[in-house]
């Protein structure tokens, strides 16, 4: 059993951070570290 968290988003990476929208673990290829939030977040932010 593996307790390393897997990226919510790619799923290939370990995930690092946690989006501060939506909670979600992320690596950090799938996070954006100025807005602090997953790529998901990310893009779909507007403003
Ligand atoms: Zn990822
Ligand atoms: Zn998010």
């Amino acid at each position: 059993m593996e307790r390393i968290k897997m990226c919510a988003i790619c799923g290939i990476k370990i995930a690092k951070y946690t989006c501060t929208k939506c909670g979600a673990l992320v690596c950090e290829d799938c996070f954006d570290k100025r807005k602090m939030l997953c790529i998901s977040c990310a893009s779909g932010l507007k403003a």
